[in-house]
């Protein structure tokens, strides 16, 4: 009987383990003509100022895949087998070009100057050209360095640790922002973090999940917006849904938010419905 139980888990397991297989071999093959047959959009989240009476700053653009085979598919499911092919290098010259064009032209209407944060992988940031391709992009769109903002999360860091280094100062030697998503999430070491040569931390949602239903003693956030500060760096909560985590933030002095409590990410018609005072 036992034996039977560990055959049907297994043959469970297998099929499962198939399954994502299959899954991730589809997305793959439709991913390679996505670009050209212009798939991908871009939609924008706004990141809100606690400071200035919930203003917003800026947002952060993040892909979306109409694929017409296989439907919307999850920037979580197709940006790591992109990574695995390296598609992920032209999608995300894409990204970049689309995202600081969408700001030049915002800012157009806009009374104030707001910033287009960008997600980037490890693997873009490591190619050769990749500090030279920012600097084309910016000056063909003629977007000020200081208008963009780039995201890196702390997930492969560690591995080209000193490339990575010397790269992200010359970006910050631009005034381009840098920004560490996802913080907290990964394997953060303080003696990473103090080398780093980044400009804000993001902090990830499930810290900012947990100011709902831990006492405050027990919740880290404080300590991270503490930590961030004591190291001159901004601080953006990810993900605030509640009400309750915008009044811990504020106490806590975060500067910035993110989350569906104010917006969820937008299409770009409708930006203009949320934003600040027109010109
Ligand atoms: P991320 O950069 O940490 O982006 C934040 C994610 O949280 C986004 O998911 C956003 O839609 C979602 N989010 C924002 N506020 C809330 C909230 O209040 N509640 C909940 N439940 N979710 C919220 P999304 O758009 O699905 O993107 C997932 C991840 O995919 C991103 O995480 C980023 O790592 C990656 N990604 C997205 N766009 C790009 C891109 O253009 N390039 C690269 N390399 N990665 C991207
Ligand atoms: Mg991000
Ligand atoms: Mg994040
Ligand atoms: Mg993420």
């Amino acid at each position: 009987k036992a034996k039977e139980n560990g055959r049907n888990r297994f043959v469970f397991y297998e099929k499962k383990m198939n399954e994502e297989a299959v899954q991730k071999m589809t997305i793959k093959n439709y991913l390679v003509n996505a670009l050209k047959n212009n798939e991908f959009v871009l939609h924008y989240q706004p990141q809100y100022s606690i400071e200035e009476e919930n203003e917003i700053t800026g947002f952060e653009a993040l892909i979306r895949w109409n694929s017409p085979e296989l439907g919307f598919v999850s920037p979580v499911e197709f940006i790591s087998v992109a990574e695995e092919n390296y598609m992920i290098i032209p999608i995300g010259i894409w990204v970049l070009k689309e995202a600081c064009n969408f700001i030049k032209k915002y800012n157009a209407y806009m009374e104030k100057e707001h910033i287009i944060s960008v997600n980037i992988s490890i693997l873009q940031l490591l190619q050769d050209d990749f500090v030279d391709m920012l600097g084309d992009v910016l000056e063909e769109v003629n977007l000020k360095p200081s208008l963009l903002e780039i995201e890196i999360t702390e997930t492969m860091l560690i591995k080209s640790f000193d490339t990575i280094v010397v790269k992200l100062e010359q970006i910050k030697e631009k005034g381009i922002h840098i920004a560490l998503d996802d913080f907290g999430k990964g394997y953060s070491s303080l003696s990473y973090l103090r080398q780093l040569p980044i400009t804000t931390l993001k902090i990830d949602k499930s810290f900012i999940d947990n100011i709902e239903i831990m006492d405050d003693v027990d919740n880290l956030t404080e300590s991270i917006i503490y930590l961030a500060k004591k190291m001159g760096l901004n601080t953006v909560a990810e993900g605030v849904e509640t009400e309750k985590q915008l009044e811990y933030l504020k106490r806590n002095q975060c500067h910035k938010i993110q989350g569906y409590l104010f917006s969820k990410p937008l299409k770009e018609e409708d930006v203009y419905k949320v934003s600040g005072k027109l010109k």
